[in-house]
């Protein structure tokens, strides 16, 4: 540990799974001293919105305009996953339903076939094992998919975990330990003589989320977004979300199954029903014609969803950039570390921004991956 004193305290703002797993990584992991601060229920953000997919392959194989090393990072995301999993679980003494079981990506029309042709290509450029399946394949592996899917891949390298069992197993791990503390409230940023300061700590971490951008500094009896600090913060959009879960009985899916921008997600008894992507819209509330969309499109995957019953509809912000990757690592302020961002992969990417942001904080480094992250990266703004 060799970047602030014997004895560091680090300040993270915002706690959501970024910032609840930066602690985790800091506090428990690496023995570190840090102060989370929270301006509403810790835990009860984007990462208690989300569905639980730990997803690279979907998600950033083959997505148009991203950051051409997401599909890098995703992959190391997820192979920090099972290990992370273990461990929060036994500290915890709590589940946090992680399942390696593979997802299934189907097509029921040319397009959708097309894209998953684009995904397989790049897994097998990669060498990564992954099977092409007809639609009679498919439904040997899971029944519940309705006749019209025509094919598809399953995805090895996508899998999923329970993510508000996961949040409330790190809120659990963290209350308990007397290494951190929790604040209710905005962290008291300071500009002193051009300096960023968080009295009694070493280091900010900016970990707000789709608000990130908004974190107040007072200079002079003023206080000022800390955009002021880091402009990159400003190229923060939120990406609002809808979703439903409903009972799972006779005829839901056993796996994660995907088709174009609609999911399935078995959690529980429950099965997630997702999702919108509405840019620049912040819901507070589910919408009845939006949820009832939602609900068709799943039955159209899975025809036994038609007549489960709605257990619970809601709403949440991602935070996405331009390439649609995180801003993780430090920022041309000293002092100032971000990891915010992450768009649809928020989730799959906790355990390893928690590592980034660990290592770049007390050991001054970064490896080369993460590197390409930093906010001073350029980006081709993503389709
Ligand atoms: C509908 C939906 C489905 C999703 N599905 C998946 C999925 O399947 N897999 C996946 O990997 N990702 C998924 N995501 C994305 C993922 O949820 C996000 O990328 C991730 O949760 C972002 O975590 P976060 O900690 O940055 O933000 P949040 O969970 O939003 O936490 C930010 C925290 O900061 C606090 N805060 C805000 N302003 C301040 C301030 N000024 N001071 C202090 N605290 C502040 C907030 O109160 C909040 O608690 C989904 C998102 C949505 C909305």
């Amino acid at each position: 540990m060799t970047l602030f004193s014997a004895s560091p305290r680090i300040g993270i703002i915002g706690a959501g799974i970024i910032g609840l797993s930066a602690a985790y990584e800091l506090a428990i992991r690496r023995g570190v001293r840090v102060t989370l601060y929270d301006v509403r229920t810790p835990g009860r953000g984007a990462s208690w919105a989300a569905a639980g997919m730990l997803a690279p392959a979907f998600e950033a194989a083959a997505e148009p305009g991203v950051h051409p090393r997401l599909f890098d990072l995703c992959l190391a995301g997820a192979a920090l996953w099972p290990e992370f999993a273990d461990d929060l679980a036994a500290r915890s003494g709590t589940r946090v339903g992680f399942d390696a079981a593979p997802s299934l990506a189907v097509a029921l029309d040319a397009g959708e076939m097309c894209r998953l042709d684009a995904i397989a290509a790049v897994l097998a450029w990669k060498g990564i094992a992954h099977a092409n399946l007809s639609g009679d394949q498919l439904r040997a592996l899971e029944p519940a998919l309705s006749r019209a899917v025509r094919s598809g891949l399953e995805l090895s390298t996508d899998f999923r975990v329970h993510n508000r069992q996961t949040v409330e197993a790190l809120l659990k791990v963290l209350r308990a330990s007397p290494k951190v503390e929790f604040v209710s409230g905005p962290a008291p940023l300071k500009s002193i003589g051009g300096k960023l300061v968080l009295e009694g700590h070493n280091a900010i971490l900016a970990a707000a989320g789709w608000e990130t951008a908004t974190i107040k500094v007072e200079e002079n009896g003023e206080l000022y977004s800390l955009v002021n600090w880091e402009t990159a913060l400003d190229d923060i959009e939120c990406f609002g979300g809808q979703m439903l879960s409903v009972k799972a009985l006779d005829g839901a899916p056993a796996r994660v199954v995907r088709a174009g921008p609609v999911y399935l997600v078995p959690r529980g008894g429950e099965v997630v029903i997702g999702a919108t992507v509405e840019p620049d819209r912040v819901i507070e509330t589910p919408e009845p014609d939006v949820i009832e969309a939602l609900r068709q499109d799943g039955a159209r995957l899975c025809p036994g969803l038609a007549d489960a019953p709605i257990l619970e509809s809601w709403a949440g912000v991602r935070p996405g950039t331009p390439d649609h990757a995180p801003f993780l690592g430090a920022t041309a302020t000293p002092g100032l570390f971000v990891a915010a961002g992450h768009y649809r992969n928020g989730i799959l990417l906790a355990p390893l921004t928690a590592h980034i942001l660990a290592d770049c904080m007390l050991e001054h480094g970064t490896g080369e991956l993460a590197g390409a992250f930093t906010t001073r990266r350029a980006y081709c703004p993503a389709a």
